[in-house]
């Protein structure tokens, strides 16, 4: 068993309050994401777990024991940090054999084990070399070997993968999705990249100036967001999000008319995902505009109208075409999803 418990822990930096009494268990066998924009406070909760940021208040535990005071090398964590930390006067092989060496693994084992390590992040032709002649993506998939060659109790990444090209971050992120299946190790992981959150997490911290706003599974993150913040935070292109109001069980806002199950209340926020709506030709559809974009994404077109002060996007097919300010309709998808959220608070009201 290693669950992680943070209790009531708080990191000030002098009279700069990073982090306020954050409360989160994260269970036995877990990948727990923290996701939110830079600055609100997940490398900071990292650190801290990891022993390498001492904490104001609060403790923290591992497998049910106190750990505040435990150096960071006794917790039986493996990590990767976005600077790296390689040896420099190691080779690549030193450096990802290193934590085999130091817990006095046989010669052979640890051959094969640095071996079969390289393979996977696809460092076999560069073992011989130094970090310092290593591109930035070489670097950081050492330093993601050298986490993985071992199995520890838990697994700490902070953006582990943010500075691989596209394609070997696909490739990589499938090689943690396995070896997470493998090992089930418990790991909290690092990330400004919604699809390695939501294809990698088990469950989804979103972290907003230091607290958890929403901590719940990539689909209920997805499909009920519990504010407008994440809402708005979660999926590329984001919900479309519509002020108005709401009278007679209709949210209207200007060429905007939804039905919605609400009583009647001003100040009201409209969600709608972009491949929850599609183009129509119905006159009487309950989003009318102009059409103001079209952007051809490959397996879609992403298909922007403007009405009054409101920009709605829609994903529709790949082969849509039509003329920029001509006009556009658009309609809800059978089993769409609409969300309402109260204005001044950010929650969410259905
Ligand atoms: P990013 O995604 O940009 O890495 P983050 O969410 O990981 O951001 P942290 O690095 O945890 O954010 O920083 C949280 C807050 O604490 C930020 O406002 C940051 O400026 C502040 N902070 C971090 N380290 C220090 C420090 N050593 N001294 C003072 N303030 C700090």
């Amino acid at each position: 068993m290693a669950d992680v418990r943070l209790v009531d822990i708080e990191k000030k930096y002098g009279n700069f309050l990073a982090v306020p009494q954050l409360n989160l268990t994260i269970e036995d066998g877990e990948f727990l994401v923290l996701l939110g924009p830079s600055g609100c406070g997940k490398t900071t909760t990292m650190r801290m777990i990891a022993g390498l940021e001492e904490i104001t208040s609060g403790d923290i535990e591992i497998a049910g024991k106190r750990i505040n005071d435990k150096p960071p090398k006794d917790r039986d964590i493996a990590m990767v940090f976005q600077n790296y930390g390689l040896y420099p006067h190691m080779t690549v092989r030193q450096n990802i054999d290193y934590p085999l060496k130091l817990r006095g693994v046989d010669r052979a084992a640890r051959t094969r084990r640095v071996q079969e390590t390289a393979e996977k992040v696809e460092l076999e032709a560069l073992l011989e070399r130094r970090p310092s002649e290593l591109s930035g993506g070489q670097r950081q998939r050492v330093a993601l070997a050298r986490a993985i060659v071992r199995t520890p109790s838990i697994f700490l990444m902070d953006e582990p993968l943010s500075n691989l090209d596209a394609k070997l971050r696909v490739t990589m992120r499938a090689e943690l999705k396995h070896l997470h299946h493998e090992l089930g190790v418990t790991t909290v992981y690092v990330t400004h990249d919604q699809m390695e959150a939501m294809t990698l997490a088990s469950r989804i911290a979103i972290m907003r100036e230091g607290r958890i706003v929403q901590l719940d599974t990539p689909k209920r993150i997805y499909s009920e967001p519990a504010d407008l913040f994440v809402a708005g935070f979660i999926g590329s292109p984001s919900m479309n999000l519509i002020d108005g109001a709401i009278a007679g069980g209709v949210f209207t806002a200007p060429g905007v008319s939804f039905p919605v199950d609400q009583p009647d209340r001003d100040d009201v926020v409209l969600g709608i995902r972009p491949e929850d709506l599609e183009i129509s030709t119905a006159p009487d559809a309950p989003v009318i505009g102009k059409l103001y974009a079209l952007e051809l994404t490959g397996e879609s077109t992403l298909v922007t109208l403007r009405t009054g002060a409101n920009s709605v996007c829609a994903r529709g097919p790949a082969d849509h075409e039509a003329e920029i300010n001509a006009p556009c309709h658009f309609v809800p998808k059978p089993g769409a999803r609409v969300h309402l959220f109260d204005r001044p608070s950010g929650h969410r009201l259905d």
